[in-house]
């Protein structure tokens, strides 16, 4: 894929870029390298201020950065400003939480003695550079989840960011060198997915990050393990939405509009299919439609627009396609189901929903990046947890209860890196992020995120 700004609402190629040539990556790996070695030996409350310089940096910009994602991917300018704003809270909770997280644990002593030991402690030491390779649906967000812990526990980073979100992946670099981070501490490569497997190999890189498709999270796991090097993957999901008798049919309605178009579709928390006990499930089903008939499809610049274009035009093929077999093989759309006769240009697609889904149908089982819903009746709570995990993925859920008894089951069940009840999934600093089966493994953001990165080290004294 060629490094270019496409603004996906009108198709028109505004930028291109040369990717970096083998010289270049060296002087940038050489730097992190050398970085490291500085950084490492900085103190909290150092790396602390330098984050906190970054955040205030975003947040004295955010009108002009929001406009660069919206630009460069598409969504809602409303929700690029809280995507700034969420990465600079973010940076601001790092900054504050960091040195406790990775505080010295002591063991017991009676477990001191049993060792033979006189003392001993377990250290968080950083790993080294660390190489991020980050999809572009949340180009932003989903950079400063990874580099402000790993920054904070004192590794420096490497970035190779979707080919589609140049400018974006530039102006993190930009950022992080304005706010003071010495040379080295994070920089962007500007390369294809073809260069990945060299830098992974280098031996000064350490470990690797990755967000996006199962099909890369593979290729580059493959090459981590090749190489005996720390991996954390944050993939796909298709999360439930169960819906069952006691909700608030009306609300749980309201939200899974939210759930599902947050971001034009495209997010791997998004719910994605809606699992609706036949008791409340002609209500639901109801408001659910007209919600989703009801969204603005539009310029994703314009205030008062909720959907905008997909960032590409192959994600909007690959949308198409999905939606085209479920049609094929018998499914009905409520709504929506091809692009917006009024959008000529640009990667539009109306927001949808499908019924009359079945197992053979592919957007049964792969993962739907853009603006369409599955909908389905189930008779019992049985059924809808059989149905939730009957998926390769397991990143979140949520489940729409109030009784105490369900909600347990629930918990117990689902098989899914959370479980959100009555509300929909969010990311969150203190809580941590990841997935089970195809979703991947290790976890981002909280304790668990940042020690993903830290060589854990015991030290004993005889
Ligand atoms: P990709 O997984 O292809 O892209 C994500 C990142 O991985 C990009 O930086 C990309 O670089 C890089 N990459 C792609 N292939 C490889 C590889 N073989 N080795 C190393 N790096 C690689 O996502 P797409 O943009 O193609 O989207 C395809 C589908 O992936 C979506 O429809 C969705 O289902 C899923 N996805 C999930 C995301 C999530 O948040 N979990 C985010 C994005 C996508 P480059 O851009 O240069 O190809």
């Amino acid at each position: 894929m060629a490094i270019a700004t496409i603004d996906p609402a009108t198709g028109e190629t505004l930028e291109t870029f040369e990717a970096l040539d083998p010289a270049g990556i060296e002087i940038r790996l050489a730097r992190a390298a050398s970085a490291f070695e500085v950084h490492r030996r900085t103190g909290f409350a150092e790396r602390a201020a330098l984050l906190r310089a970054a955040a205030d940096l975003l947040s004295a910009e955010r009108e002009a950065d929001a406009a660069l994602l919206t630009l460069e991917m598409g969504k809602p300018l409303a929700q690029a400003l809280a995507e700034v704003d969420k990465c600079a809270r973010a940076m601001r909770w790092y900054a504050e939480h960091a040195e406790a997280l990775l505080a010295d644990e002591h063991p017991d002593p009676a477990d001191v003695a049993d060792s033979g030991g006189s003392a001993a402690h377990v250290r968080y030491r950083p790993l080294g550079p660390v190489l991020a390779v980050m999809p572009w649906n949340f180009p932003l967000w989903q950079v400063v989840r990874f580099a402000a812990p790993a920054l904070m526990a004192g590794n420096t980073a490497l970035l190779k960011h979707a080919s589609n979100v140049p400018r974006t992946a530039l102006l993190l670099e930009d950022l992080f060198t304005r706010a003071g981070y010495p040379t080295g501490c994070f920089q962007t490569l500007l390369v294809g997915s073809g260069a990945i497997e060299a830098v992974l190999r280098d031996p000064r890189v350490a470990a690797v990050t990755l967000t996006g498709s199962e099909g890369a999270g593979r290729s580059v796991a493959a090459i981590a393990g090749d190489e005996i090097k720390k991996s954390v993957l944050e993939l796909g999901g298709s999360d439930p939405f169960l819906v069952l008798p006691s909700a608030d049919v009306r609300r749980a309605a309201e939200v899974a509009v939210t759930a599902r178009v947050q971001n034009n579709g495209q997010s791997c928390i998004a719910a994605k299919r809606f699992i609706v006990h036949a008791d409340v499930y002609e209500e639901f089903a109801a408001a659910f439609v007209a919600g989703m008939s009801a969204l603005r499809v539009g310029d994703p610049m314009a205030a008062g627009t909720d959907v905008g274009p997909l960032a590409t035009e192959s994600g909007r093929a690959d949308l198409e396609e999905l939606v085209d077999d479920a049609l094929r093989h018998g499914a009905k759309a409520q709504c929506g189901g091809r692009r917006p006769e009024d959008r000529p240009a640009g990667w539009f697609y109306e927001p949808t929903v499908l019924t009359g889904i079945t197992p053979e149908m592919r957007i049964h089982r792969e993962e739907c990046f853009g603006p369409v819903a599955t909908l389905y009746r189930v008779d019992s709570l049985e059924q809808a947890v059989a149905l939730a995990n009957d998926s390769s993925f397991g990143l979140s859920s949520n489940a729409w209860t109030t009784d105490p008894q369900e909600q347990e089951l629930l918990e117990r069940e689902l098989q899914a890196g959370a479980v959100y009840f009555n509300g929909m999934t969010a990311s969150h600093p203190a809580f941590p992020f990841g997935g089970v089966k195809r979703s991947g493994y290790g976890r981002e953001l909280s304790a668990q995120g940042i020690r993903e990165f830290c060589n854990v080290t015991t030290v004993w004294y005889g």
